[in-house]
């Protein structure tokens, strides 16, 4: 039976008494949000549990600089919120409709999510590519970082003795697509691939591509990245970024697919994804101009 110390189940009022919480119980506690991932950990060391889906982390601001999320929102109202919908070119709704299904996506939050970070998810891919800062809190103050840079360090570490309050999303002059590939419909990924791009006078002014579940969590790729900007999209050049893939992305096997696949299906999945993102922020530019 998992989590079977749990002893004690606690509905937190606010962050500050889910952290005093969190400290007395001495790592043997854990933040619960839609407890999705947490219910199938095999901690058997947890005494407390500490329910954070009421302490005001549920919410969704559309600002001039981007978008805000609390943590605790969970990814069903984030797929139905209308400030969601044209962000980035609908890159938030594309996403997450892929993932799992509907009841999983009613319970899982984002702030879950984003501190679960399985290797094969896509939440992570899609942040990272999407240059997604978060905001935390723990007992030495309030903190703002890159969620890439976060990914880099021991995260999991820092987000046991802190609570995420929010996924800070930048506003972007251009569109983001999203492409996975699983066994059906709502399996976990075996490969996922969030590209964006912005054009400027029919050139590529930025470009942004991260791929994951490779079997390692969601990373930018900078080299390809550098590859597109100043470039006209074309079918051509799709081709050049997906040889390239084929040539550099490093990958893995697991029990779910072979480095061989991942290596051949990465390049047809960014292809696909910079055709789509070309596309929306060719639109994007035409109704701005
Ligand atoms: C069957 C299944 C299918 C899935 N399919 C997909 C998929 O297709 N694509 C995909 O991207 N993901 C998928 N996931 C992963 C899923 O998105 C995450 O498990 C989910 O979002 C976790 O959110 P939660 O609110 O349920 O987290 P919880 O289970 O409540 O918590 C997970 C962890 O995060 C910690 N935590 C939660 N909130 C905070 C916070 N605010 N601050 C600090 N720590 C916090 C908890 O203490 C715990 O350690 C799947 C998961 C399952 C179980």
């Amino acid at each position: 039976m998992r989590l079977r110390g749990v002893r004690r189940y606690h509905w937190a009022r606010d962050v500050d008494e889910a952290l005093s919480l969190l400290a007395a119980y001495q790592g043997k506690g854990a933040l619960l949000a839609g407890g999705v991932d947490l219910a199938r950990s095999p901690r058997t060391d947890l005494e407390g549990l500490i329910d954070i889906t009421g302490i005001g982390l549920t919410y969704l601001r559309a600002e001039a600089a981007g978008l805000r999320l609390g943590a605790t929102t969970t990814l069903a109202e984030v797929l139905g919120h209308p400030q969601a919908e044209g962000y980035a070119g609908g890159i938030l709704r594309e996403t997450l409709r892929q993932v799992a299904y509907p009841a999983l996506r009613h319970m899982a939050t984002l702030g879950g999510a984003v501190v679960s970070a399985h290797p094969w998810a896509d939440i992570p891919t899609l942040l990272v590519a999407l240059g997604a800062e978060v905001r935390y809190r723990s007992a030495e103050g309030e903190k703002r970082a890159p969620l890439e840079d976060l990914y880099g360090t021991d995260f999991r570490r820092v987000f046991r003795e802190s609570v995420l309050l929010e996924v800070v999303l930048p506003a972007w002059a251009g569109a983001f697509a999203f492409e996975k590939i699983g066994r059906n419909a709502g399996d976990i990924a075996l490969l996922n691939v969030c590209a964006g791009l912005g054009l400027v006078e029919g050139r590529i002014a930025w470009a942004r591509v991260a791929v994951g579940g490779r079997p390692e969590r969601g990373e930018r790729l900078p080299w390809l990245e550098g590859m597109l900007v100043g470039e006209r999209p074309s079918p051509a050049l799709w081709e050049r970024a997906a040889e390239e893939v084929r040539a550099r992305l490093e990958v893995g096997s697991d029990r779910r697919a072979s480095a061989e696949w991942r290596r051949e299906v990465a390049g047809v999945l960014v292809r696909r994804a910079l055709l789509r993102a070309a596309g929306k922020a060719a639109l994007c530019a035409s109704t701005s101009s």
